[in-house]
């Protein structure tokens, strides 16, 4: 059986400074860019993502798989139109090439906004579905965050969440994927797809899967996909940081051709996640408080999850906050990971390793991540910023923070790179030569993804409240779009 495979993928802070271009997607580092077709399957083919689990259950299926193109910059602000139209139209046209296919398997996050579009995966889904026609089996993989329209349900067979944050199970949701498209090319079952939108904005660290009650509602959904008739159950916790009408929570239930009971399954499931609602409120904690707390215990690391400038969500990543309290605070044996700032690493350089410098590092892109602050220090390491995941998320994904400088500042050394990458792997610090459990604090730009790593090393972990537009706490967001009554906001 022939499978066209592919995706487009973009993570749209619609809060985010400047549009997202075609030069982001091809260049922009922290993720691996753009690749065409042979190259998708040797990039990922040993990859912990959506697309490595495509390529693995390929080869046990049977499955002949055709690559189209693959591509997913680091998140940022809304898509320029011209970079959407030209992505889109690169596997459309592959895709027109490989037809006729049996089936086609897509690897999508499911929250991109381009400038003319809101649902920018419902709009490519459909175009898929007008080459490939209403009879071939169309699957696609979706980030836990992702924004999931009716144009995205109607147009695909089956789709399927992580049903992990930090997303750990991505290669399992890819394997899965292309078990459903594989059952229904062979004619074992009929997939089709239900959606049920939940009024609900989840600030990230509450969308985690390792706590309740966001634990609890996948072990739900776990225990409905074993019910007859039942193929797929996903639970969107929805990115908040994308102000477009269909925001927020939702589920997918894939039902085996029983319309009805796929909807009213996700209702079902809807409806649960909805009357624990007030559970999804967040416990956010200053970042002196964390620090001073941090300090007075002596015994780390601690974990700083300042997941306001979390990159993975668009962040600029250049927040100054957390490093400005951590050396206000004298704080010994502690690192922040990272500061994304091409300037003070040409600085850095500049002096050369082994010598003081006095750099102005960070808060360039605008004034809602603190300060730029002028800081005396000494540059202690130089790297390409080259590194391969080794956690449990992504596992195997190729990294490129750009030129990288360990710069210690007293008894804080903060990691500056050229490129934004979330650092939630822990080579993240230990490919520019830092130890993670020799620290006392370690202050991440990450919401929740670094818990996968991280949570067996910590021995404590903060969810902070530093400014950001990424702030956990959706109800300083300033929203236009949404539709409304939404909780928490109405
Ligand atoms: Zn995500």
């Amino acid at each position: 059986m022939r499978i066209a495979t592919g995706g487009i993928s973009h993570e749209t802070n619609t809060f985010a400074d400047g549009p997202t271009t075609i030069e982001h997607f091809l260049h922009e580092g922290g993720h691996p860019g753009l690749r065409r077709g042979h190259e998708v399957i040797e990039t990922f083919a040993q990859a912990r993502i959506g697309t490595g689990g495509f390529i693995a259950a390929a080869e046990d299926l049977g499955m002949e798989l055709v690559p189209l193109i693959w591509a997913f910059p680091q998140p940022s602000g809304i898509v320029a139109q011209d970079a959407w139209d030209e992505l889109s139209a690169l596997l459309i046209e592959r895709l027109h090439s490989a037809v006729p296919v049996d089936g086609v398997l897509l690897d999508l996050h499911g929250a991109m906004v381009t400038e003319e579009l809101e649902d920018a995966e419902g709009d490519l889904l459909a175009r898929v579905r007008d080459v490939v026609g209403p009879d071939v089996p169309i699957a696609s993989t979706l980030d836990l965050h992702a924004n999931i329209t009716p144009a995205m349900v109607r147009n695909a067979n089956a789709l399927v969440g992580y049903d992990t944050y930090p997303h750990v199970d991505a290669f399992e949701r890819g394997v899965e994927a292309a078990q459903i498209v594989a059952g229904a090319v062979e004619g074992r079952h009929k997939p089709v797809a239900a959606l049920a939108q939940i009024p609900m904005l989840i600030g990230p660290p509450k969308q985690c899967t390792l706590i309740s009650p966001m634990q609890d509602i996948i072990a739900l959904a776990h225990e409905i996909e074993q019910r007859p008739g039942i193929i797929c159950v996903t639970v969107s916790g929805g990115f908040p940081f994308s102000d477009i009408h269909d925001v927020g929570a939702s589920i997918v239930v894939t039902a085996d051709g029983d319309a009805d009971l796929a909807q009213s399954t996700a209702d079902e499931i809807a409806a649960t996640m909805w009357d624990r609602r007030e559970e999804f409120r967040l416990d956010l904690v200053a970042v002196e408080d964390a620090i001073a707390q941090a300090i007075e215990s002596g015994e780390g690391p601690v974990i700083l999850a300042d997941g306001s400038d979390n990159p993975g969500g668009g962040a600029p990543c250049d927040g100054t906050v957390m490093l400005k309290a951590l050396i206000d605070a004298n704080a010994p044996r502690s690192t922040v990971a990272i500061i994304a700032d091409p300037e003070a690493v040409a600085g850095a350089i500049a002096a050369g390793v082994g010598n003081q410098a006095t750099l102005t590092v960070g808060g360039k892109t605008d004034n809602r991540h603190g300060e730029p602050l002028t800081l005396t220090g000494y540059v202690r390491a130089i790297t390409d910023g080259n590194y391969a995941n080794r956690g449990p998320m992504y596992t195997g994904m190729p990294v490129a923070m750009g030129r990288t400088a360990v710069f210690v500042v007293g008894g804080v050394e903060v990691i500056m790179t050229e490129h934004r990458a979330q650092p939630f792997d822990m080579q993240a610090v230990r490919s520019v030569g830092i130890e993670p459990t020799d620290r006392l604090i370690i202050g991440l730009k990450s919401a929740v993804h670094f818990r996968a790593d991280y949570q067996n090393i910590a021995t404590s972990i903060h969810d902070l409240s530093t400014p950001g537009i990424h702030n956990p706490d959706v109800t300083l967001c300033d929203y236009q779009h949404v539709r409304r009554p939404i909780w928490p906001l109405d």
